[in-house]
């Protein structure tokens, strides 16, 4: 017989979680007004809410932190993450941020200006705002497909080229500044980009003359797609993937509290002295002086052993393998899922499941309350609150998919764990035909609403 599959690592240290009765949980999310943001994390069973940050270190990074060199300047972590970022991405300069959207703006200070237009593949939400902030608009140009859950696309976060020549042919070239792909699309479920598209990418890109920058926060993860779905790629290592993903990139940004499996931190990498120059100024502006940025001496150096451990072939498999054992857990119960499971994350079609509440009741949100009271898991809405209102119109957005993410720590949780949320959810599922009501909105913020939303039932009928 077979062996069967088990995590390549053991435990070490561990942290006590807290389950909770219903009734607790009825009074918690009251008081959060029906916000999962506002909710403490000991309210919380297992925590779904993002993988951003929230992941375990290893032993060898926690070994780095000790050996960390706060030094303001040319401080030894420095040079060993700089090292780290050319031999495994293979950029020459680089510059650490506090987090990715701190690089965000420090890389879009030097190239976006008002009216520029930034084509790419459904742009992240962070990455949206510093685009929109600067009076430039952000082009979807992510294929059809990545919108129908049920199609099985091996790859959903391509950019389809004819929707992004149609933009490079719309503009002048000075006002198009790059074309950002984001390595895994978030938005669109976690989904990968094939090598072929980012290759095609950057030949169309490079006749433009048109710079190509990566949203990397989980490029390793798009490289175990590459690997699993790409013949060519089936017997190279992910490092040599990785190496090729970059090669098409003049620039990147990264949320270290990815794919660099550290709690915090960021950086910017370029291949163009110039470039690096430019933005050197800002980041010394709003991050701090170009050898720390907005990082601790020791945060660079766990770094700079997390992007080594999140490019080995055996971290991924672990990694992903969790990931679609939660999703495939939820196919076989029926649950609509967007498919196929992506690299961080199981995304649940919301308005699938819960087809008789309003659209304008807020369905992933209820969704994602729904969850909550059912078990303590606390996932996260990616659906109309998210998408906020038109800036002009002030009406609420509808976006095509409306989601309920279940994100996944990185080396945080059990296979048990993920046993309990599709036990919660099927118990849901099978319930279903009574939710007939969502929430409203009693109060919300001008921009980026969904943080700090409150919200009451929808129906006038119900207790309270
Ligand atoms: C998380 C994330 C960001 C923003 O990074 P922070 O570290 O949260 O500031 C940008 N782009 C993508 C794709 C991300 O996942």
């Amino acid at each position: 017989m077979e062996l069967p599959f088990a995590e390549s690592y053991k435990i070490k240290m561990v942290e006590r979680i807290y389950r909770s009765t219903r009734k607790q949980r009825e009074d918690w999310i009251k008081q959060a007004s029906y916000n999962l943001f506002n909710l403490k994390s000991e309210q919380v069973y297992i925590d779904l809410l993002t993988d951003s940050g929230t992941g375990a270190m290893s032993q060898n990074q926690w070994a780095a932190i000790m050996t960390g060199d706060e030094s303001y300047a040319g401080s030894s972590s420095y040079y060993h993450l700089k090292d780290a970022i050319r031999t495994i991405l293979g950029f020459e300069y680089f510059l650490p941020t506090h987090q990715g959207r701190a690089a965000e703006n420090v890389l879009f200070s030097v190239l976006v200006k008002a009216d520029n237009v930034v084509p790419g593949n459904s742009h992240f939400d962070t990455t949206k705002g510093h685009i929109e902030y600067r009076k430039a608009s952000a082009v979807d140009c992510t294929i059809d497909e990545a919108f129908d859950t049920d199609s099985l696309h091996p790859f959903k976060g391509n950019i389809d080229l004819e929707k992004l020549e149609a933009v490079y042919t719309a503009h002048p070239v000075g006002q198009i500044p790059m074309v950002i792909v984001t390595l895994t699309c978030n938005t669109s479920g976690g989904q990968p980009v094939s090598m072929q598209n980012l290759r095609d990418v950057y030949a169309l890109s490079q006749k433009y003359g048109i710079k190509v920058v990566f949203d990397s926060a989980r490029f390793a993860e798009n490289a175990w797609f590459i690997q699993q779905r790409e013949d060519e790629y089936r017997n190279k290592t992910i490092k040599e993937i990785v190496a090729e993903m970059f090669s098409y990139a003049d620039a990147m940004t990264m949320s270290s509290k990815k794919d660099g499996i550290v709690n915090i931190g960021g950086f910017i990498a370029v291949k163009e002295e110039a470039l690096y120059k430019q933005a050197s100024v800002f980041n010394i502006m709003f991050e701090g002086f170009n050898t720390y940025g907005g990082m601790a001496g020791r945060d660079m150096n766990a770094l700079a052993v997390g992007l080594d451990e999140v490019t080995t072939d055996d971290y991924l498999e672990n990694r992903i393998q969790q990931v679609a054992y939660l999703g495939n857990l939820l196919i076989a119960n029926n649950i609509p899922v967007q498919k196929p499971i992506g690299g961080h994350a199981v995304f649940v079609d919301a308005k699938k499941f819960l087809g008789h509440v309003p659209k304008e009741e807020y369905v992933a949100q209820t969704l994602a309350i729904e969850l909550y009271l059912e078990s303590g898991v606390r996932g996260v809405e990616v659906g109309t609150l998210l998408a906020d209102r038109d800036p002009l119109t002030r009406e609420n957005r509808y976006p095509k998919l409306e989601m309920l993410r279940l994100a996944i720590p990185r080396r945080t949780y059990t296979n048990n764990h993920m046993d309990v949320v599709a036990v919660a959810l099927k118990n849901i599922f099978d319930r279903r035909e009574l939710i007939n009501h969502g929430y409203r909105i009693k109060k919300e913020a001008p921009i980026m609403r969904h943080f700090s939303v409150e919200l009451e039932h929808a129906d006038d009928t119900n207790q309270d």
